[in-house]
């Protein structure tokens, strides 16, 4: 009898441990690896081996493909789920479990070939509009530019913010439609409200969260805030590349 109830009494400690269980949200491009290249060798063998037995989600508007190459695939399929295109497809061990069309209109179209024609960046390497799942990545440079140009551009972009000002043009002109930062390149340009925050319908507190560009107009901003306006017990970690991300993780 006595050992019954004792019994009883581990498990409800147990599941209470299991419960209050942080779940661990990772942003990829800027936080776990450079922009659009892979982990650095010496912290994927850390970071596999810190994964373990945690709850640990990724978000990321890329697609799978991409994170896979940023990444590796036992990562991508070791963790608990990966949002893909912020969140309109998800993974689950390898599987997929749902995913959010998204097509641009002709005028939204047409308004980004416009800024492409316009823009004062004249250097461009062509893949300028990629329709993924859920989402259509933009990027006046072209994601086809070398890695020298990329950082070329991002410092341009940093002083003369052309990208945010093209997501706030494409807001005000297309209410239906979000556009926000990601990566050094691009913008992520999506149904409004299909954000990277959708992710949190479906995680609940004690939430960790570590991301790259949580400022108005980055693409985690909206977790960031969203956390900040509705959960009690949260973390954000903002960080400014992957070595402050492995440098926190040391310390937790
Ligand atoms: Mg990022």
């Amino acid at each position: 009898m006595f050992g019954k109830k004792l019994n009883f009494q581990l498990d409800a400690t147990k599941l209470q441990y299991r419960n209050n269980m942080i779940n661990y949200i990772f942003d990829i491009d800027g936080t776990l690896t450079q922009s659009r290249l892979p982990i650095n060798p010496q912290f994927e063998v850390f970071y596999k081996n810190w994964i373990k037995g945690k709850n640990v989600y990724l978000v990321t508007g890329s697609d799978k493909e991409k994170t896979i190459e940023q990444i590796g695939e036992e990562i991508w399929s070791s963790v608990k789920r990966v949002y893909q295109s912020c969140g309109n497809q998800v993974w689950e061990k390898g599987i997929l479990i749902r995913q959010k069309d998204f097509t641009l209109n002709i005028d939204i179209k047409n308004l980004l070939l416009q800024q492409l024609e316009n823009s004062k960046w004249k250097e461009k390497f062509g893949n300028h509009l990629e329709e993924r799942i859920g989402l259509v990545n933009f990027s006046i440079i072209g994601r086809n530019c070398p890695q020298n140009k990329r950082e070329e551009y991002y410092e341009w972009d940093q002083k003369n913010h052309e990208r945010i000002k093209i997501c706030e043009m494409i807001m005000n002109k297309f209410p239906n439609v979000e556009a926000s930062i990601g990566g050094q390149i691009s913008i992520d340009i999506y149904q409004k409200g299909c954000n990277k925050a959708q992710v949190l319908e479906d995680i609940l507190d004690p939430i960790y969260f570590f991301g790259d560009k949580m400022e108005l107009g980055g693409n985690d901003y909206p977790i960031a805030h969203s956390l900040q306006q509705n959960n009690k017990n949260y973390k954000l970690f903002k960080v400014n590349n992957p070595d402050e991300t492995w440098d926190f993780l040391k310390k937790i």
